[in-house]
């Protein structure tokens, strides 16, 4: 076994894309969640067992674990190949590194390695003797050693320690350039670093590893109060959420996720035992970071500070969240405290008890109106019900939209008459509805039992599958070109679904999946086989019975006594078959 095979055989298809995305059972063999390729409210992303392959019938990306890696992560075929070997304790053979090795997966090697050298370095100082006010900052928010060695919290020195650090470990300059953790100085020669005099939090990918660092100073003097990483080659602080790969078997397990506003307040709801919280890195919450969450959680709580700049960033993360799906919540903790602070003053029970009784979006945004207004006067409660309408809007589903808005509208008292008719009249209009799945074209069942099963099981290849292939090409059915893909994937080696793929034209690859993710799907048992290979074996020898017939009715009539015989000699021939197969 080469080393590809090895690392194949040794990962899980279902465990490996389950970290992203919130897979369940869609059939006997097959899974189904949220594409990450694409944005969708309805699962049509599939992820099959037993063939270790995935497919989206939204926007047609598929292929094996390792094509799943490459594409959602960007990296090359070595790389996947090494972040699966590496995470399944498979050694990884020396290869020669060539000129044209691949130089953005160097970068990418060297900048992660500098990441975990300031990790280590930063942790160290926190300990060490410089760090004595960044423990003490800590101490007052809450927070022993033991707590921040948990969360990796450390501190960043005076001076240019890790610039030196690096340059004697001997890393490129231009790799130091991109790492955002050293600058270039403009008026000597040499880096300096980055991050100095504050604390220090690090920002890892889904898979745990450093990436980046958030900073928060230590004194009102110092100024940006946060100072973060710059974006870098592996660093997208668009699509990195703080605390996502603590975050995410928490977020399968609850299907929910808690959205705070900054580390402080993860750290603090993390503590209170609630390990699914998240916070963007200091940028507006995106489109693409509420996707990555809403694969792995239905419902959202946002757990913003109460004050108007707290509200004003739920508000808006809220609607991208709606937008997506989500089932949104929003938790406004009393005294208007913080998380982190609430944790500190109520306790983890407190706090969780709070998480429990956030209420709905909806029902929290009608509390705003009538705070708002004065529900007291017909102007009152239509301006209410017009504050709460752009929200309305953002629901994807119209039926539901009609629904929330004749709630809302009695719950403000408002004339539902007038106002609701736009919403009942979108809701009529239906959403269009799904396209029904494409008819699986030109398979007799036959067929398609014979190619399930060859999809399953060995001993049925090497039983039927070529001679199902020449009785294909001889009858020339429709699907020749696949049962001849299958027999040429099966003869090159050990059977794998990706190399029968490869050799499929485009116009079977649709129905292919198709049915390997059909949730119907029950496994076909050899002895089907056979009787499916049997009539179809029938089918053909009796259509040429029948033209052999023809042939020499036709022959005689032509008086041609030579093409008559040979005809016949065809015909008997044919007899003997077509009793064989009785037997
Ligand atoms: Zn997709």
């Amino acid at each position: 076994m080469d080393f590809k095979d090895q690392v194949k055989s040794s990962v899980d298809i279902v465990q490996v894309v389950g970290e992203y995305v919130r897979l369940q059972k869609g059939g006997a063999q097959s899974w189904k969640g949220l594409c990450p390729f694409h944005s969708e409210k309805t699962p049509s992303f599939n992820v099959n067992d037993s063939l270790q392959i995935f497919k989206c019938f939204g926007c047609g990306k598929g292929g094996d674990v390792f094509t799943f890696l490459m594409e959602h992560q960007g990296l090359t075929f070595r790389e996947a190949l090494e972040f699966l070997a590496e995470r399944n304790g498979i050694p990884i053979p020396k290869r020669n590194d060539g000129p044209q090795a691949d130089e953005a997966a160097r970068l990418r090697g060297a900048l992660l390695q500098m990441h975990a050298e300031a990790q280590e370095f930063f942790e160290q100082e926190l300990r060490g003797e410089s760090g004595g006010a960044a423990r003490a900052y800590l101490k007052r928010r809450g927070l022993d050693s033991e707590a921040a060695r948990t969360f990796g919290i450390g501190y960043a020195p005076q001076g240019s320690r890790l610039a030196r650090r690096f340059e004697s470990a001997g890393y490129r300059e231009s790799d130091m350039a991109e790492s955002s953790l050293v600058r270039k100085a403009d008026d000597r020669p040499g880096f300096y670093d980055f991050f100095r005099d504050r604390l220090i939090f690090p920002i890892r990918d889904a898979q745990g590893r450093v990436i980046a660092f958030g900073a928060r100073a230590l004194t009102d003097e110092q100024q940006p109060k946060y100072l973060n990483s710059s974006q870098t080659k592996i660093y997208d602080k668009r699509a990195v959420l703080y605390n996502l790969s603590g975050a995410k078997a928490g977020m399968k397990k609850s299907n929910r996720v808690v959205l705070a506003e900054g580390y402080m307040d993860v750290i603090g709801i993390v503590r209170a035992g609630v390990e699914e919280a998240v916070a963007t890195c200091g940028t507006a919450l995106t489109p693409e970071q509420v996707r990555t969450m809403r694969r792995l959680a239905d419902t959202l709580i946002v757990n913003f500070d109460s004050d108007s700049a707290g509200r004003e960033s739920a508000e808006k993360s809220v609607e991208k969240a709606l937008v997506e799906g989500f089932h949104v919540r929003v938790l406004e903790l009393p005294g208007d405290l913080d998380p982190d602070e609430y944790v500190r003053e109520h306790g983890a029970d407190a706090y969780r008890s709070q998480l429990e009784q956030a209420p709905p979006y909806y029902s929290w945004l009608a509390e705003r109106a009538r705070s708002k207004f004065d529900l007291r006067t017909g102007e009152g409660r239509v301006a209410a019900f017009e504050f709460l309408k752009p929200s309305i809007h953002l629901l994807p589903d119209k039926i539901a939209r009609a629904a929330l808005a004749s709630e809302l509208a009695e719950r403000l008292g408002v004339d539902s008459g007038l106002v609701l008719e736009e919403f009942r009249r979108s809701a009529t209009e239906r959403s269009r509805p799904a396209p029904p799945a494409a008819p699986i074209h030109s398979l007799s069942p036959g067929e398609r039992l014979l190619l399930e099963l060859f999809l399953d099981e060995e001993e049925a290849r090497d039983e039927m599958l070529e001679r199902t292939a020449e009785l294909a090409a001889e009858e020339g059915w429709a699907t020749q070109g696949l049962f001849g893909a299958l027999a040429a994937a099966a003869a090159s080696g050990p059977f794998e679904f990706t190399a029968f793929e490869g050799r499929l034209e485009e116009r079977y690859r649709d129905m292919v999946a198709r049915i390997v993710f059909d949730r119907d799907r029950r496994k076909v048992s050899i002895d089907e086989g056979r009787q499916a290979f049997l009539a179809l074996e029938r089918q053909s020898l009796e259509k040429r019975y029948r033209a052999v017939r023809r042939r020499i009715a036709e022959a005689e009539q032509r008086g041609d006594q030579a093409q008559a015989l040979e005809a016949l000699r065809e015909r008997l021939d044919l007899e003997r078959r077509l009793r064989d197969l009785e037997k």
